[in-house]
């Protein structure tokens, strides 16, 4: 069945090139979630759809202070290394590998970058790599490098291959972390040969799932021929509303990922980017939700944070220095720098309801 005829998802697209928002891309293994969601449900409320496709509200409920890029990746970007090379950490930088995803997700904190991307082609990616690898030569203090994008393993084998050991040679970069939402949209990314190539450079993989119906026997499959090869893997994911916003959605992906040796390190709050506002959730109920979290599960759960991501790092709650219940403005400081958050208003929350969250029961 079709959820979107040709014609409103060709109005979408268009309406999201020129907003810099990223188009309908459903890659067909995750079409058939959804599908099944579909058949289950009997609405298009559900989870799986509100990943990958536009709800009613998706670009006209707005909030005051929405900013295209609230991490402040543009402005971290090297001369010479626009849309290539993001570099706020002394010894971390993060090399968008590709502007390709397998899918797109609706919610995607990097849609400016991607989108900004797709209307400005990139140089070849051997030229881009040049360019990285000269930049982290000159600079030994940057050890760990996170392949991004983008979805780092859409890039073919060959240059995966080139580029790692390039990086041995070439660099001082000692950890290799490669950020992957692929292991939902395309888990046959990584055959034999890609997990072999990754264990034997001691990569770290940061699974991306954002519920616990996305982790299907493929995936599973993946991540285990993965740790055979010798990859350490670990996740991390946005809370979001109406797709993962219950304890016992969270606990559910938690015990999923616990028992795949991938717990996560980071939940994040989503980031009040542009056309966010239809996925955040206020402050208040995530940090109820967290707590709950901790105080009904194993203690192996404590060790999730939950955490914002600024232009000047990760925050979390005990960082935060003052806030303002009447015009929802929070401050956190890092390190004596400010962030400013505008919290998510109450009365726009509408949170996600368990027996559509957890429509198989
Ligand atoms: S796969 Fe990652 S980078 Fe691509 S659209 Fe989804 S969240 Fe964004």
């Amino acid at each position: 069945m079709t959820f979107i005829t040709p014609v409103q998802v060709k109005l979408f697209n268009e309406k999201a090139k020129a907003l810099n928002v990223l188009p309908i891309k459903v890659p067909p293994p995750y079409q058939k979630l959804v599908q099944e969601e579909y058949a289950a449900l009997g609405h298009l409320d559900g989870p799986l759809y509100r990943v990958v496709y536009p709800t009613a509200d998706r670009l006209d409920l707005r909030t005051a202070h929405e900013v295209p890029d609230f991490v402040e990746d543009q402005t971290n970007m090297p001369e010479g290394l626009s849309n290539v090379l993001i570099h706020k950490y002394a010894n971390r930088a993060l090399f968008l590998v590709t502007d390709k995803c397998a899918g797109h997700c609706m919610y995607c904190f990097r849609q400016d970058v991607l989108s900004d991307i797709q209307g400005n082609p990139l140089p070849p990616l051997e030229e881009r790599i040049d360019r990285v690898l000269a930049y982290l030569g000159k600079r030994p203090e940057i050890t760990e490098l996170i392949l991004s994008g983008g979805d780092p393993l859409t890039i073919p084998f060959r240059k995966l291959t080139s580029l790692f050991e390039r990086l041995g040679q070439e660099t001082h970069v000692t950890d290799i972390r490669i950020h992957s939402r692929n292991l939902v949209f395309a888990p046959s990314v990584v055959s034999e040969a890609v997990a072999s190539l990754l264990g034997q450079h001691q990569v770290r993989i940061y699974i991306h799932v954002v519920h616990p119906y996305e982790i299907e026997e493929p995936m599973v499959a993946v991540i285990k021929r993965l740790q055979a090869a010798g990859v350490r893997t670990y996740s991390q994911f946005p809370i979001l509303r109406g797709i993962n916003d219950h304890v016992q959605v969270l606990t559910a992906l938690l015990r999923k990922l616990d028992a795949l040796r991938s717990n996560p390190i980071n939940l994040f709050i989503p980031d009040p980017i542009s056309y966010s506002a239809s996925f955040r959730v206020p402050l208040k109920r995530l940090f109820r939700l967290v707590d709950e979290l901790y105080w009904t599960t194993g203690s192996w759960t404590n060790g999730v944070r939950l955490v914002l991501d600024s232009p000047v790092g990760k925050v979390r709650r005990e960082d935060i220095v003052s806030w303002d219940e009447g015009t929802g403005q929070v401050v956190f400081q890092r390190q004596g720098k400010n962030v400013v958050y505008h919290d998510f208003p109450a009365e726009l929350d509408k949170p996600g309801e368990l027996a559509t969250l957890l429509w198989r029961g």
